[in-house]
């Protein structure tokens, strides 16, 4: 057994439309995607007179038929008293609004992801705007692909994500919720969105962990074009310390995959990842490189060109956290592409790394 080992104690995921309780009061379902992933996993939180809904499933009649067969026979006859949800990206958020106007409850986020939510929402540019296309550029994606990118169009978001509520209650780093007699201390990360809320409940210990603690896969940390300079993964990798203050004994209920024990081994193994990745990024950079060049570097797998997207966004993560660690130097050569280059002459004497390779890591949008 290796010191990442997780333990699982189910096999398998409830069936669509079903609910298995998985700890006093705790409600698991899962829903549907029709991408990379192939469901989502929601909590329902026992509150009094009526259910928390933690996250929603992405838009679309599938989710809702399922949700509309959970309120009919899970609930006990008793209606969704609030909604909360841990991010905004579309398979957490998406049927928020919904449930939102059906209850009459209201939805509690993060402020940073309300907001940024809600911009997406209105963008409805139908063409790559200028700013994306130079980053592509900068980034060293070729032409033929840079072309399918902007074939695919930007701001689907409003696709996926049904009419967000104008109002919402904000919730904060350390906030104390009382759900159904028991206490939820909200715990903030970032690096996967910008102020994602994970729910603790030291009663119960149990940390619904959303997307920023999930077994198995990674998930995305990004630089994205909107915040071209970003160092996402420092975020990230300070989230992942911030969290190692929790109780390894935690039972954590991920938004991907099952629910699972072993909080502290999937954090360390999460860091080292990163950081093994970061030093084979820098090792390759002893010549001056691309991002896309460094792409074989993060992803042994073939990419198409929405993945090639995601995974361009996660090695620029690795690289601008690189820069600002004083590992990389980045020059903008004639070609408008900026290339990277290590700094420490004695990289090709180190081991090269690779022991903490994870054969189910993809570049995802979760
Ligand atoms: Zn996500």
């Amino acid at each position: 057994m290796d010191s990442y080992s997780l333990r699982y104690p189910y096999d398998d995921l409830p069936a669509h439309g079903e609910t298995r309780e998985v700890a006093p009061g705790i409600k698991w379902l899962q829903m549907p995607l029709s991408f990379a992933l192939d469901h989502i996993n929601l909590y329902l939180l026992e509150d009094g007179d009526g259910w928390a809904v933690v996250d929603t499933g992405i838009r679309g009649e599938r989710t809702q038929g399922y949700w509309n067969t959970i309120f009919e026979r899970e609930l006990d006859g008793r209606p969704v008293s609030r909604v909360i949800v841990t991010h905004m990206h579309p398979d957490h958020l998406g049927q928020a609004g919904w449930i939102c106007r059906r209850f009459g409850a209201p939805l509690l986020m993060s402020r940073t992801e309300y907001y940024y939510a809600r911009t997406f929402s209105s963008e409805n540019h139908r063409q790559l705007p200028p700013e994306a296309i130079a980053f592509y550029q900068r980034g060293g994606v070729p032409e033929g692909i840079l072309q399918e990118i902007t074939s695919r169009g930007w701001g689907n978001f409003s696709n996926n994500v049904e009419p967000m509520p104008v109002g919402y209650l904000r919730l904060v780093d350390g906030q104390v919720l009382r759900i159904g007699g028991r206490a939820w201390r909200v715990v903030t990360g970032s690096g996967h969105s910008p102020e994602h809320v994970c729910l603790y409940c030291e009663e119960l210990d149990v940390l619904i962990s959303g997307d920023q603690v999930l077994p198995r896969i990674t998930s995305n940390v990004s630089v994205n074009a909107n915040e071209p300079e970003e160092d996402p993964l420092a975020y990230w990798l300070a989230s992942h310390r911030k969290f190692l203050d929790l109780p390894d004994t935690a039972f954590v209920l991920p938004s991907h995959n099952r629910p699972f024990y072993g909080l502290h081994a999937r954090l360390r193994y999460l860091i080292d990842h990163h950081e093994d990745r970061m030093l084979a990024c820098e090792e390759k950079c002893t010549e001056p490189q691309t991002a896309y060049d460094l792409l074989p570097v993060m992803f042994s797998r073939e990419l198409d060109s929405f993945q090639t997207m995601l995974a361009l966004g996660e090695c620029m993560a690795h690289l601008h956290c690189l820069m600002n660690m004083g590992r990389l130097e980045r020059m903008l050569h004639q070609d408008g592409r900026y290339r990277y280059r290590s700094i420490d002459p004695g990289l090709s004497t180190r081991a090269h790394p690779g022991s903490h390779e994870d054969p189910d890591a993809a570049p995802l949008m979760v």
